[in-house]
């Protein structure tokens, strides 16, 4: 979705790959040379603007091609680099324990489809919490501790969501004594 610009003959003609003079929001693709809104184009930290100089729609061209012309290097770059891209994942997993959990769980939710495509930042935030608290809780007590659906995702009669307000720290013993007790809700009886 682009934004309609009126034409303006005053403004001098933009350089390709550079910020649009006037209109801070817009870039020209260097390969489209189309304005475009700056959600349109990658990160790209190393340039002065932080943006890639196409599109990502050029950008995924230009790659497709060369994926086409070379099959090989990504099988390549993964056999040669295999360890170290493993080792990586798995020294950011030991860093950060609770992103992993939680992403996970996430993952889990969305498969069951029971967490809302509505979530705002703030409550993945809320939701990475939670599990930052059930390990602060392992480490203060002793007990493992887990993250609990009050309303479980997969009940019989009913099905709880994978949102901040469904989430509960609890002891690990409890949680899995509980057995989806939600699961003999009639909803007609409130
Ligand atoms: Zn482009």
């Amino acid at each position: 979705m682009y934004m309609q610009l009126e034409m303006d003959f005053e403004t001098p003609v933009m350089r390709p790959g550079s910020l649009a003079k006037g209109v801070p929001d817009l870039k020209v693709c260097r390969t489209c040379k189309e304005e475009k809104p700056l959600s349109a184009f990658h990160k790209d930290r190393c340039r002065k603007d932080g943006l890639r100089f196409e599109c990502k729609s050029c950008r995924s061209k230009t790659c497709k091609k060369y994926r086409q012309k070379n099959p090989n290097v990504y099988k390549k770059w993964y056999q040669k680099n295999r360890n170290t891209f493993l080792e990586t994942c798995k020294a950011w997993k030991k860093a950060n324990p609770e992103k992993t959990t939680s992403y996970r769980a996430s993952r889990r939710a969305r498969k069951k489809q029971a967490q809302p495509a509505w979530l705002t930042k703030e409550h993945i935030n809320q939701i990475r919490d939670k599990y930052k608290n059930s390990k602060r809780m392992k480490k203060l007590t002793g007990i493992l501790h887990h993250v609990d659906h009050i309303v479980p995702l997969s009940g019989e009669n009913v099905c709880g969501l994978h949102v901040p307000w469904n989430l509960q720290v609890i002891p690990a013993k409890h949680n899995l004594k509980k057995n989806n007790r939600f699961d003999d809700w009639n909803l007609n009886d409130g």
